[in-house]
C-alpha cells in the first residue's frame, strides 16, 4: 500500500531544465481542491511539483484503483516528469483517505 500524497508533499528528482541537471527537492504544488486527504489537497494526475529552482514537473503516475475527479490519486512513488523529473517521496500515512 502507498501512502496518498497531497499538496505540500515531498518529490526528490532532477531538475534537467539548467546547463548541468540539479539535483534537489521540491513541493507538489497543486491538487483536487475537493477532497482533502488528511487535511491537505488531495493530488492526482496532472498536478505540479514545483523544484526548489522554480521549475515544474507533471505528476503523471498513480494508484491505478483509486481517482478523483476522474484522475488518478498521487501516492508515494508516483512519477513527474518536466523539468523537474522525480518520484514523490511523503504522503499521508493512512491509505483510507477522507479527513
Ligand atoms: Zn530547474
Amino acid at each position: 500500500m502507498s501512502a496518498l500524497s497531497r499538496v505540500g508533499d515531498i518529490g526528490v528528482g532532477v531538475c534537467v531544465c539548467h546547463d548541468h541537471p540539479k539535483h534537489m527537492i521540491g513541493l507538489i504544488a497543486t491538487g483536487v481542491t475537493s477532497v482533502s486527504t488528511c487535511y491537505s489537497m488531495q493530488s492526482a494526475i496532472g498536478d505540479i511539483v514545483l523544484g526548489a529552482c522554480g521549475h515544474p514537473g507533471i505528476i503523471v503516475s498513480c494508484l491505478t484503483n483509486s481517482s478523483v475527479e476522474g484522475r488518478g490519486m498521487a501516492h508515494i512513488g508516483s512519477v513527474f516528469v518536466g523539468c523537474f523529473n522525480g518520484i514523490v517521496t511523503t504522503g499521508c500515512g493512512s491509505t483510507s483517505g477522507g479527513r
